[in-house]
C-alpha cells in the first residue's frame, strides 16, 4: 500500500514525539511491504514565525490532499500574546473545519502494566477500562454566536448552543458504527432534562437506533456520566456526545487512566482522510529535552493505519510492540512508578530510546 501522509510536527516536544511516530510507521512499512510518504506542514508557532499565520492557506490544502494527517502539537509561551485569530491553536481550529472532521474519537483505555497510575481504586480499575468518547467537533456552543453586550449599565455574555438534526445524526451513526465494530454498546449523553438541543439529540439517536437493532443503546444525563466514569467506568463500550460534553468527559476519561502522554485521538469526517493526535499539547515546560512519552502519538498512528488505511493487523501489531515495550518495564519519566519497589522492576528511558525500543518490538 502507498499512503501519502501530511505531517505536522508543530511546536514544543511536538518534533520530538513524531520523529518516534515516523521511525515506527517507517518499521511498519518494512514489516508489511507499505510505502509511507511524508510531507512536512507547517502549522501552529512555527507557520506563525515562517508564514505570518497558524495555518496557511496552502499547508491547509496539503492536508486536505493528503491520505491522512498526523499531528504532534501546537503551541506555546512565545505566542501567548498574540491577538486570539494569530494563536497557535487558531491552527488547529481551522484544520478540524477545513477538513470537516466532525467526529473525534478518543480512547481511554488502561494498560493493565499502568495500572497503579490510576488515580482510581485498585479494585475499581481492576474491572478494567476501555470505552471511546465519540465527540462532536464542529458544531454546539462553541460554534454558535457569542456576544458581550452592556445594557443599563449591567454586563451580559451569551453562547448560542444550536444543533441541526442532520448534525446530530451523523456524529450518532459514527457512534453506532464505532459500536459495531468493538462490544456492541452505545451510551448517548445529553443534557435532556433541561436543554431542547439535547432533547432533539435524544429523539434523534433513537431514530437511528432504529437502524441498528444489535446495538444496546442507552440514554444518560451528562452529570450522571461525569460520576459513572470514576464510579465504574468498566460499564462504558462507547460514549456518543455533543461537542462541549465531550470536551469536559473526555479530560476526565483522560485522566483515570493515569498519564496525559498514553493517550492518542481521531478527528473525522466523511471520508477516510483524518487528523490523529496525541491528546495532550506541545509541553514547552520539557520541550528539548528528549524526556516526553511519545506513545500518544504513536498509538495514534496506529488508529490512522486501522481507521484511514483499514490495516488492522499492522495497527494492532503496533499496540503489541507498546504492550511488549511497558512488559520488559520500560518507562519515560512520566510513568515511572513512585513507591521505592515499583521503580526497581523499571528502567527509565528518553523520548528517542522509547521510540526505538518500541520499533525494535516490531519483529
Ligand atoms: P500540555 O498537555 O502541553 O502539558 C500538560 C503537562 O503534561 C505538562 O506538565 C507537560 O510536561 C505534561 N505532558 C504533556 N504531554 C506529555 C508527554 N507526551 N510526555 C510527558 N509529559 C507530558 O498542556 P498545557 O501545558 O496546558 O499546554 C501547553 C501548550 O500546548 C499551550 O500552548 C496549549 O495551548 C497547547 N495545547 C495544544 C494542543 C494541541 O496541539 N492539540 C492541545 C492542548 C494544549
Amino acid at each position: 500500500m502507498n499512503k501519502n501522509i501530511a505531517v505536522i510536527k508543530g511546536d514544543g516536544i511536538g518534533p520530538e514525539i513524531i520523529e518516534q511516530a515516523q521511525l515506527v510507521l517507517d518499521k511498519i512499512a518494512i514489516k508489511y511491504g507499505h510505502r509511507f510518504n511524508y510531507t512536512d506542514v507547517d502549522m501552529g508557532g512555527v507557520a506563525i514565525d515562517k508564514w505570518g499565520e497558524p495555518l496557511p492557506d496552502n499547508m491547509l490544502d496539503l492536508c486536505i490532499k493528503s491520505d491522512s494527517v498526523l499531528l504532534g502539537a501546537v503551541g506555546g509561551n512565545k505566542w501567548n500574546t498574540l491577538p486570539g485569530h494569530m494563536r497557535p491553536e487558531k491552527g488547529l481550529l481551522k484544520l478540524r473545519a477545513g477538513m470537516e472532521a466532525y467526529s473525534n474519537n478518543r480512547p481511554a483505555k488502561i494498560w493493565k502494566q499502568l495500572a497503579s497510575a490510576s488515580p482510581l481504586r485498585k479494585e475499581i480499575v481492576e474491572r478494567g477500562i476501555d470505552f471511546i468518547i465519540v465527540r462532536e467537533l464542529t458544531g454546539g456552543v462553541y460554534f454558535g454566536e457569542h456576544k458581550t453586550e452592556t445594557q443599563n449599565g449591567i454586563r451580559y455574555a451569551s453562547d448560542l448552543l444550536i444543533y441541526s438534526e442532520k448534525e446530530i445524526e451523523r456524529i450518532c451513526r459514527i457512534g453506532f458504527e464505532t459500536a459495531k465494530r468493538r462490544r456492541k454498546k452505545l451510551c448517548s449523553v445529553e443534557k435532556s432534562n433541561v436543554l431542547d438541543s439535547s432533547r432533539l439529540w435524544k429523539k434523534v439517536v433513537h431514530e437511528i437506533a432504529e437502524e441498528y437493532p444489535d446495538i444496546e443503546l442507552t440514554d444518560m444525563l451528562v452529570d450522571n456520566c461525569a460520576m459513572q466514569i470514576v464510579k465504574d467506568p468498566s460499564q462504558f463500550d462507547v460514549i456518543v456526545t455533543e461537542n462541549m460534553f465531550g470536551d469536559i468527559l473526555s479530560d476526565e476519561a483522560s485522566m483515570i487512566t493515569g498519564s496525559i502522554g498514553m493517550i492518542p485521538s481521531s478527528s473525522l469526517g466523511n471520508g477516510t482522510n483524518g487528523v490523529y493526535e496525541p491528546i495532550h499539547g506541545s509541553a514547552p515546560d520539557i520541550a528539548g529535552m528528549d524526556i516526553a512519552n511519545p506513545i500518544g502519538t504513536i498509538l495514534s498512528a496506529a488508529m490512522m493505519l486501522k481507521y484511514s488505511f483499514g490495516l488492522e493487523e499492522e495497527a494492532e501489531c503496533i499496540e503489541k510492540a507498546v504492550s511488549d515495550y511497558l512488559d520488559a518495564g520500560y518507562r519515560t519519566a512520566d510513568i515511572m512508578p513512585h513507591h521505592e519497589n515499583e521503580k526497581k522492576s523499571c528502567t527509565l528511558v528518553s523520548c528517542s530510546k522509547c521510540g526505538t525500543l518500541i520499533s525494535e518490538f516490531i519483529v
